[in-house]
């Protein structure tokens, strides 16, 4: 439908959500983070680069992608990432300009980045931000997701586990934090946020035309 053919309330403009999903590895956040996708058509992932290697099951330019330490030093360094940071010994970044142009068009983007990540762009870009950490039900609940995820060594294994509890105590700096002990109960708790958060006056600069108008109607 042409703009013009809408009614005044469908025109309604929206600047685009910044959606932040953190957690430490194996709480969960992947899983909603896929579901969320899957489910809601305004949203698309921002994909970050990395320098760790690959796992089986990941696609590159789909998960993440997979890039030299040399090339993530250049894009960093040219400012072509939004927010960087060093996660478990790699090197991890979200790229500025698909961003910046989804933004443009009002269109939201989901980040799956660690707390450094959030910090960072909570600071630059704090209006349009949101942001969501995923707490495991408990330490031992965590401890087995990760061995049944079973894709990384026990090597792996032990220093995520080691750095999670660095991750939770950065749970003060989120909007919003959702225990995930029953995997359904907090993604419905996501779409919640989301939808609240896409409903807030000052996202809609394209409220004021509309209310200016409904008031000048002739009833
Ligand atoms: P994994 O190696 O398990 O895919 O990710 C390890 C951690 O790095 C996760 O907490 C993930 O959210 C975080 N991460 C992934 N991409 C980025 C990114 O672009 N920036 C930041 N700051 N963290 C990221």
């Amino acid at each position: 439908m042409s703009e013009e053919g809408k009614l005044p309330s469908q025109r309604i403009q929206r600047r685009g959500l910044m959606l932040v999903l953190s957690s430490p590895s194996g709480a969960g956040k992947s899983t909603i983070a896929r579901n969320l996708l899957e489910q809601d058509h305004g949203l698309e992932l921002s994909v970050s680069v990395t320098t760790r290697s690959r796992r089986p099951s990941e696609i590159d330019g789909v998960h993440y992608h997979f890039i030299t330490r040399r090339e993530f030093d250049r894009m960093r360094d040219t400012d072509a990432l939004l927010e960087w940071a060093e996660v478990h010994g790699n090197f991890y970044g979200s790229p500025r300009e698909p961003v910046e142009a989804a933004m443009a068009e009002g269109r939201d983007i989901l980040f799956d980045i660690d707390w450094q990540g959030a910090q960072q762009l909570g600071e630059r870009m704090r209006v349009d931000v949101v942001s969501i950490f995923i707490l495991p039900p408990s330490m031992a609940e965590l401890k087995s997701r990760l061995h049944r995820r079973a894709e990384d060594n026990e090597e792996t294994i032990a220093r995520r586990l080691k750095n999670a509890a660095e991750e939770i105590e950065q749970w003060r700096s989120y909007d919003y934090v959702i225990v995930n002990d029953d995997l359904n109960r907090a993604f419905d708790a996501v779409r919640a946020i989301v939808k609240a958060e896409r409903l807030r006056r000052d996202r809609r600069p394209g409220l004021f035309d509309f209310v200016s108008e409904l008031l000048a109607e002739k009833t």
